[in-house]
Protein backbone atom coordinates (compact mmCIF):
# COMPACT_ATOMS: atom_id res chain seq x y z
CA UNK A 1 0.00 0.00 0.00
CA UNK A 2 1.40 3.60 -1.17
CA UNK A 3 0.84 5.03 2.47
CA UNK A 4 3.32 2.26 4.00
CA UNK A 5 5.84 2.85 1.70
CA UNK A 6 5.70 6.06 2.20
CA UNK A 7 5.49 6.28 6.13
CA UNK A 8 8.23 3.65 6.08
CA UNK A 9 10.28 6.22 3.98
CA UNK A 10 9.67 8.91 6.09
CA UNK A 11 10.59 6.51 8.94
CA UNK A 12 13.96 6.12 7.42
CA UNK A 13 14.75 9.34 6.46
CA UNK A 14 13.41 10.77 9.62
CA UNK A 15 16.19 8.47 11.57
CA UNK A 16 18.52 9.50 9.53
CA UNK A 17 18.17 13.98 9.83
CA UNK A 18 20.18 14.98 12.49
CA UNK A 19 16.61 17.03 12.77
CA UNK A 20 14.56 17.14 16.05
CA UNK A 21 11.61 18.02 13.62
CA UNK A 22 8.45 16.42 15.08
CA UNK A 23 7.07 14.81 11.87
CA UNK A 24 3.72 13.26 12.89
CA UNK A 25 2.41 10.36 13.13
CA UNK A 26 5.98 9.38 12.69
CA UNK A 27 7.07 10.26 15.93
CA UNK A 28 3.87 8.40 17.49
CA UNK A 29 4.59 5.43 16.28
CA UNK A 30 8.62 5.43 16.88
CA UNK A 31 7.20 6.48 20.65
CA UNK A 32 4.67 3.57 20.99
CA UNK A 33 7.38 0.97 20.01
CA UNK A 34 10.01 2.16 22.00
CA UNK A 35 7.79 1.91 24.72
CA UNK A 36 6.05 -1.77 23.35
CA UNK A 37 10.02 -2.90 23.37
CA UNK A 38 11.10 -1.21 26.61
CA UNK A 39 8.15 -2.97 28.01
CA UNK A 40 6.07 -0.54 29.30
CA UNK A 41 2.98 -1.83 30.53
CA UNK A 42 -0.20 -1.62 28.36
CA UNK A 43 -2.46 0.72 29.92
CA UNK A 44 -3.50 3.15 27.28
CA UNK A 45 -6.28 2.89 26.04
CA UNK A 46 -8.62 5.15 23.90
CA UNK A 47 -11.50 5.91 26.19
CA UNK A 48 -14.11 7.96 23.51
CA UNK A 49 -16.38 9.27 26.12
CA UNK A 50 -13.43 10.56 28.15
CA UNK A 51 -11.18 11.89 25.81
CA UNK A 52 -12.25 12.82 22.40
CA UNK A 53 -10.83 16.20 21.17
CA UNK A 54 -11.32 16.11 17.64
CA UNK A 55 -14.92 17.14 16.17
CA UNK A 56 -16.19 17.62 12.74
CA UNK A 57 -18.42 20.58 12.99
CA UNK A 58 -20.65 20.55 9.22
CA UNK A 59 -21.65 24.49 8.02
CA UNK A 60 -24.92 23.72 9.44
CA UNK A 61 -23.76 23.38 12.98
CA UNK A 62 -24.36 19.55 12.49
CA UNK A 63 -21.43 17.82 14.81
CA UNK A 64 -19.72 14.86 14.39
CA UNK A 65 -16.64 12.60 15.39
CA UNK A 66 -13.69 12.73 13.31
CA UNK A 67 -14.49 8.77 12.07
CA UNK A 68 -17.84 9.48 10.92
CA UNK A 69 -19.01 13.11 9.24
CA UNK A 70 -20.95 13.82 7.75
CA UNK A 71 -23.34 10.32 8.03
CA UNK A 72 -26.64 11.54 9.88
CA UNK A 73 -26.79 8.37 11.48
CA UNK A 74 -23.82 9.23 13.51
CA UNK A 75 -24.64 13.01 13.98
CA UNK A 76 -24.28 14.32 17.82
CA UNK A 77 -26.73 16.92 17.19
CA UNK A 78 -26.66 20.85 16.13
CA UNK A 79 -23.82 22.87 17.96
CA UNK A 80 -26.32 25.97 17.50
CA UNK A 81 -29.61 24.45 18.98
CA UNK A 82 -28.14 21.72 21.48
CA UNK A 83 -26.48 21.62 24.78
CA UNK A 84 -23.53 19.80 25.12
CA UNK A 85 -25.28 17.29 27.47
CA UNK A 86 -27.53 16.74 25.11
CA UNK A 87 -25.17 16.35 22.37
CA UNK A 88 -23.51 13.77 24.41
CA UNK A 89 -26.73 11.88 24.89
CA UNK A 90 -27.81 12.00 21.49
CA UNK A 91 -28.51 8.69 19.64
CA UNK A 92 -26.02 9.66 17.17
CA UNK A 93 -22.97 10.20 19.50
CA UNK A 94 -23.87 6.48 21.19
CA UNK A 95 -24.10 5.04 17.13
CA UNK A 96 -20.40 7.03 17.30
CA UNK A 97 -19.12 5.63 20.43
CA UNK A 98 -20.27 1.80 20.09
CA UNK A 99 -19.19 2.07 16.78
CA UNK A 100 -15.32 2.79 17.54
CA UNK A 101 -15.74 0.56 20.55
CA UNK A 102 -16.80 -1.87 18.00
CA UNK A 103 -13.67 -1.49 16.09
CA UNK A 104 -11.21 -1.57 18.72
CA UNK A 105 -12.64 -4.96 19.47
CA UNK A 106 -12.21 -6.45 16.62
CA UNK A 107 -9.16 -5.30 15.38
CA UNK A 108 -7.02 -3.65 18.19
CA UNK A 109 -7.90 -6.29 21.02
CA UNK A 110 -5.30 -8.96 18.82
CA UNK A 111 -3.05 -6.51 18.15
CA UNK A 112 0.36 -6.62 19.96
CA UNK A 113 0.96 -2.74 20.80
CA UNK A 114 -3.02 -2.40 22.07
CA UNK A 115 -2.17 -0.34 25.49
CA UNK A 116 0.75 1.05 24.11
CA UNK A 117 -0.67 2.06 21.17
CA UNK A 118 -4.06 3.26 22.71
CA UNK A 119 -6.51 1.80 19.77
CA UNK A 120 -7.05 5.74 18.86
CA UNK A 121 -6.57 5.61 14.91
CA UNK A 122 -8.86 2.64 14.32
CA UNK A 123 -11.65 4.03 16.53
CA UNK A 124 -11.52 7.41 14.63
CA UNK A 125 -10.33 6.04 10.96
CA UNK A 126 -12.61 7.35 8.87
CA UNK A 127 -14.86 4.81 6.06
CA UNK A 128 -11.58 5.92 3.99
CA UNK A 129 -9.04 4.61 6.01
CA UNK A 130 -11.05 1.32 7.28
CA UNK A 131 -9.03 -1.42 5.42
CA UNK A 132 -10.14 -4.64 5.01
CA UNK A 133 -8.41 -7.62 4.51
CA UNK A 134 -8.52 -10.80 1.97
CA UNK A 135 -11.44 -11.81 3.73
CA UNK A 136 -13.10 -8.48 3.93
CA UNK A 137 -12.40 -8.13 7.46
CA UNK A 138 -11.72 -4.87 8.82
CA UNK A 139 -7.94 -4.49 9.67
CA UNK A 140 -5.20 -2.29 10.95
CA UNK A 141 -3.29 -1.33 7.16
CA UNK A 142 -1.32 1.80 7.94
CA UNK A 143 -0.45 2.04 11.92
CA UNK A 144 0.71 -1.77 12.71
CA UNK A 145 2.75 -2.36 9.71
CA UNK A 146 4.60 0.57 10.50
CA UNK A 147 4.84 0.02 14.04
CA UNK A 148 6.27 -3.23 12.63
CA UNK A 149 8.51 -1.91 10.72
CA UNK A 150 10.38 0.41 13.24
CA UNK A 151 10.18 -2.69 15.43
CA UNK A 152 12.14 -3.96 13.10
CA UNK A 153 14.77 -0.96 12.29
CA UNK A 154 14.91 -0.71 15.84
CA UNK A 155 16.23 -4.75 16.44
CA UNK A 156 17.85 -5.20 13.04
CA UNK A 157 19.91 -2.02 13.26
CA UNK A 158 21.07 -3.13 16.51
CA UNK A 159 19.73 -0.27 18.60
CA UNK A 160 17.35 -2.47 21.04
CA UNK A 161 19.07 -6.04 22.04
CA UNK A 162 15.65 -7.45 22.48
CA UNK A 163 18.05 -10.24 24.69
CA UNK A 164 19.64 -8.07 27.02
CA UNK A 165 16.61 -5.44 26.97
CA UNK A 166 19.44 -2.51 25.88
CA UNK A 167 19.76 0.35 24.13
CA UNK A 168 22.51 1.48 21.56
CA UNK A 169 20.69 4.69 19.78
CA UNK A 170 24.48 5.48 18.19
CA UNK A 171 23.06 1.99 15.55
CA UNK A 172 20.08 3.93 14.38
CA UNK A 173 21.36 6.12 12.02
CA UNK A 174 24.03 3.94 10.04
CA UNK A 175 21.41 1.58 9.79
CA UNK A 176 18.88 3.92 8.32
CA UNK A 177 21.73 5.55 6.18
CA UNK A 178 22.61 1.62 5.00
CA UNK A 179 18.79 1.04 4.27
CA UNK A 180 18.90 4.77 1.99
CA UNK A 181 22.78 4.04 0.24
CA UNK A 182 21.00 0.30 -0.65
CA UNK A 183 17.74 1.65 -2.00
CA UNK A 184 19.90 4.95 -4.17
CA UNK A 185 22.16 2.39 -5.31
CA UNK A 186 19.11 0.62 -6.47
CA UNK A 187 17.36 3.50 -8.02
CA UNK A 188 20.17 4.46 -9.48
CA UNK A 189 20.94 1.50 -11.33
CA UNK A 190 17.36 0.80 -12.21
CA UNK A 191 17.49 4.32 -14.01
CA UNK A 192 20.95 3.62 -15.90
CA UNK A 193 18.91 0.12 -17.13
CA UNK A 194 16.54 2.69 -18.71
CA UNK A 195 18.89 5.33 -19.87
S1 LIG B 1 -4.63 -2.36 15.65
FE1 LIG B 1 -3.62 -0.45 14.95
S2 LIG B 1 -4.65 1.22 16.06
FE2 LIG B 1 -5.17 -0.73 17.10
S3 LIG B 1 -3.63 -0.93 18.74
FE3 LIG B 1 -2.83 -2.04 16.94
S4 LIG B 1 -1.55 -0.54 15.85
FE4 LIG B 1 -2.85 0.61 17.28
Amino acid sequence: MEIVTAFKRAVDLWLMSDSDIRVLPIQDYIENVVRYLHGVAHQNYYDKIKNEVVYIVNTDGSLFSNADAPNPEFCHGNIFRDTLPSLQRSAGYLNAVNAASQRMKDVCSQCQYYGICSGYYMAEATPEERYGGLDARLKCAVVKPVQEYIESVLIDSGAFDPKRRRWSFKQIKSKALNQHAGESARSKSVAAARA
